[in-house]
């Protein structure tokens, strides 16, 4: 059979993929490996911490390694919402960090790593036009109530200054905050910006806040609604919405 794929070119596509998903992996780098091509779940690229804090990682040279083919789909999203989409293992790319945070602690990301994460997914974000700045997220984003991953550690702020990821501007928080000060909206209020801003979640009000916390006002992440966490929330849909 012959196939001809140069003469007829439409351009009536797009990209699978639109999502980028931010994990950590909750162990050493030999945990990680065996527990993402071992263990029914897997994510396109893991990337190492430093020797000196992971004696598992045995290579000199810090690398990023690449487990499954962008073109393929890896499992590491789960059951996970944004916007109007569902099971995002079928749209997005997913990167696992190497971090030993546990149910109780957080690890910091040391500056070489978070370096290496930043040249990955600028290197992704070139590639795939349909992965707008809202679509760059943490597991927790997508599986709010269920993960917590990258966890409020995690540097976005840094990744936004890279050109990675969606932020506020600080003018329009202090606007609102200003505005919430006087009277705070109503949780439903926030929760319906929230749900505009593209969470999707069928846990309590207290884990969605604390989500949001976790990713934009990692300062105070205790799922309490305050009126910066409102003026974020309203701040990021008048930008983005
Ligand atoms: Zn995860």
């Amino acid at each position: 059979m012959k196939i001809d794929a140069t003469s007829y070119l439409s351009h009536s596509k797009n990209c699978r993929q639109r999502f980028l998903i931010l994990h950590y992996t909750a162990g050493d780098f030999a945990f990680s490996i065996n527990a993402l091509t071992q263990h029914n779940v897997s994510a396109h690229y893991v990337v190492p911490t430093l020797k000196t804090i992971d004696p598992t990682y045995l290579n000199d040279e810090l690398i990023v390694y690449c487990l499954v083919a962008e073109q393929e789909r890896a499992w590491h999203a789960g059951v996970s919402a944004w916007q109007d989409r569902t099971n995002l293992n079928d749209s997005s790319i997913g990167i696992e960090i190497v971090n030993q945070a546990t149910d109780t602690q957080f690890e910091p990301y040391p500056g070489e790593q978070i370096q290496l994460v930043i040249g990955l997914c600028k290197n992704i974000l070139a590639r795939y036009p349909d992965i707008v700045p809202t679509n760059v997220l943490g597991h927790s984003d997508i599986a709010v109530g269920r993960k917590i991953d990258p966890g409020p550690l995690f540097p976005w702020k840094m990744l936004y200054d890279n050109g990675i990821g969606a932020w506020y501007d600080q003018d329009t928080v202090k606007y609102y905050q200003h505005r919430f000060d006087e009277k705070m909206p109503t949780i439903g209020e926030v929760v319906g910006k929230l749900n505009d801003y593209g969470y999707r979640h069928q846990a309590d009000h207290l884990s969605l806040i604390k989500t949001f916390q976790m990713h934009f006002r990692q300062s105070n992440y205790s799922g309490k609604l305050d009126a910066e966490t409102a003026a974020i929330a309203y701040a990021l849909v008048d930008k983005y919405g």
